[in-house]
């Protein structure tokens, strides 16, 4: 022990007020308690959830001050006493789900993302936009040594989620599964794990660079809402999802815009399921009632992964079935990443270096 040296200051982005800007400067570097581990974070992923926490728009309120962050990958330094199963130097993630209750029904069911007492990394407890973070040691990300600290942070919040979806879903190796947004920073993970999975990908996304990035990713067929409308668009996609152009089995809803949550159940498959995933502000879903029963339709949403969720989708990663396009720049930069996001310029993802 003792191996690690642990600053009392540290650099970190701080939201002091809703509505941002982030302000990157010193602040003290928190102790772990009993339960908890200290990770020197070293590279985090920027999520658009991080944008929102900033900027105070979701029905849920925020701490303040704020450090957001929840996709941090680095080296545990520091750990409570009643950590045992976690060692000094080991590597851990810090995710969305930053600490829960165990001992509530969710979380003994494994449903710990439900729990009611669910601490939420750089929303309701500091993130990973510091180079030193706080997590519940049950809660950490087990991350192999031989795993590329840089490469697999985005895996920590859109990997995981995206994986929980395609579990969610229900779908089957050899079926179809529509992913929405396909061509975005989630879309992009999404289609690598459904193929992993052994499922068919139709993706469905707007323009002809967002296609050949989903063809190449493994997407057997690509959908362009921009130049496909209406009945058409509807006609496309089940033309698409298997030679009985019935429809694709699920449809993983990843988009940031209300109109694609309304169209799915047009084109999803009789029995098949309708997964909502994207978080579009304001946002209301609606289906046609009749539908929905005559052709037995499921409509559901899902969140991020609990603990097992979290560990399979580090397993793809690391057996080399997902590869995540990422740039990446200094943690001082953050403010900058956040108006390119704000602006819509991102694909793929953006991962800060904290050291800079
Ligand atoms: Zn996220
Ligand atoms: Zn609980």
């Amino acid at each position: 022990m003792g191996e690690f040296e642990i600053p009392t200051e540290q650099w970190a982005q701080v939201v002091e007020k809703s509505g941002g800007p982030v302000s990157y400067k010193k602040i003290p570097v928190q102790k772990p308690g009993p339960d908890e581990v200290l990770v020197n974070v070293k590279y985090s992923g920027v999520c658009h959830t991080d944008l929102h926490a900033m900027m105070g728009d979701w029905p849920l309120e925020t701490k303040l001050p704020l450090v957001g962050g929840h996709e941090g990958a680095g080296v545990v330094v520091a750990k409570g006493e009643l950590v045992t199963d976690l060692e000094l130097g080991d590597h851990a993630g810090i995710k969305w789900l930053n600490g829960s209750c165990l001992a509530c029904s969710f979380c003994m069911q494994a449903d710990e993302p439900l729990c009611p007492k669910a601490l939420l990394s750089g929303y309701t407890v500091d993130g990973t936009f510091q180079q030193y973070a706080v997590a519940k040691a049950a809660h950490v990300a087990r991350i192999p040594k031989d795993c590329d600290l840089e490469a697999v942070a985005p895996v920590l919040c859109a990997g995981i989620t995206v994986y929980k979806g395609l579990k969610e879903s229900g779908v089957r190796p050899g079926q179809y599964v529509a992913i929405v947004g396909a061509g975005g920073g989630l879309g992009s993970m999404a289609i690598q794990y459904a193929r992993a999975m052994g499922l068919n990908v139709v993706a469905i996304d707007g323009g002809e660079e967002k296609g050949k990035s989903c063809k190449d990713l493994g997407a057997s067929a690509y959908v362009d809402y921009t130049t496909s409308v209406g009945d058409d668009f509807v006609r496309d996609v089940r033309a698409a999802s298997g030679p009985d152009g019935l429809g694709p089995h699920a449809v993983l809803l990843l988009a940031v815009a209300e109109k694609p949550f309304q169209q799915a159940t047009q084109y999803v498959r009789s029995r098949g399921s309708v997964v909502c995933i994207g978080l579009p502000a304001g946002a209301k879903l609606s289906a046609p009632v009749f539908d929905t029963v005559v052709r037995m339709l499921t409509i559901k949403g899902s969140y991020v992964g609990n603990r097992q969720d979290t560990q399979e989708a580090l397993d793809f990663y690391n057996r080399g079935l997902i590869r995540v396009p990422c740039k990446t720049v200094g943690m001082s930069e953050l403010q900058n990443v956040y108006q390119l996001m704000r602006e819509g310029k991102i694909v793929g993802r953006y991962v800060v270096d904290t050291s800079k």
